[in-house]
């Protein structure tokens, strides 16, 4: 294993770390910064490494084939999963950990307005960071917005949440992970969230049929103005 003939030539002066994850997560940790399957990494991938990520990962998942003993060679079904599979998760399915950011206009509060705002239902795709397998459902999220808040667009919400859900995620941990975000963003005077979700992990195993789970989140105004959370939870149950 150690016999240096075998390992992977180095030429002269390229950099210690040989795959481009390799060289991803050293520039994390030398950044001090955590990796977490629901964490957004893409400020670390540089130039083409995502498609090195791509190639590395299809490599990967020709191995994890070939140790379920799958003939990937006969078989013409699964000839092409490995790639298939790697995509997936790097350019659709997990694009919130390797994407930065959807860009975000956000507008000053011009009109003062300062009424409940219910953006919903938001069709939600993420899978549990357990099993990487789907997690679907939808998402309310309820806006207070202060004199002083930005404003984005209604779309926007849309594409912020997919953002944050499209990674392999835990459903509490994500429903904090936009709260933080949509506060940090719009500074309102209160931000609340309501998550229902299927998860497929417990049903396609066979473990259990309840899989639904519904979670709220409420900060700001909705945590100290109860008329405020009842008016939000009242307006999302209709
Ligand atoms: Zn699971």
């Amino acid at each position: 294993m150690n016999d240096p003939k075998t390992r992977p030539m180095r030429p002269a002066g390229a950099p210690a770390f040989v795959t481009a994850s390799e060289r991803v997560r050293e520039r994390l940790r030398a950044a001090g910064r955590r990796f977490h399957a629901n964490d957004n990494i893409a400020e670390f991938i540089q130039g083409d490494e995502l498609k090195a990520l791509e190639a590395e990962v299809t490599e990967k998942m020709q191995a994890l084939l070939e140790a379920l003993v799958i003939d990937t060679e006969s078989d013409h079904n699964t000839r092409g999963t490995a790639g298939r599979v790697a995509r997936m998760f790097l350019r659709e399915v997990f694009k919130g950990r390797y994407q930065r950011i959807p860009a975000i206009t956000v507008f000053p509060n011009a009109e003062k307005l300062n009424e409940l705002m219910i953006v919903g239902p938001i069709t939600v795709r993420s899978a549990c960071s357990h099993h990487l397998v789907p997690i679907l459902g939808k998402l309310w999220i309820g806006v207070l917005p202060s004199e002083q808040s930005n404003l984005v667009g209604l779309s926007k919400y849309s594409r912020i949440a997919d953002w944050v859900m499209s990674r392999p995620q835990i459903q509490e941990e994500a429903v904090m992970q936009l709260a933080d975000l949509l506060e940090a963003r719009l500074k309102p005077e209160g931000v609340a969230l309501v998550l229902e979700a299927d998860h497929y992990c417990t049903q396609w195993r066979g473990v259990k049929d309840e899989t639904h789970m519904t979670n709220s989140i409420m900060r700001g105004a909705f945590l100290t103005n109860p008329e405020l959370r009842r008016e939000f939870l009242q307006l999302v149950r209709d």
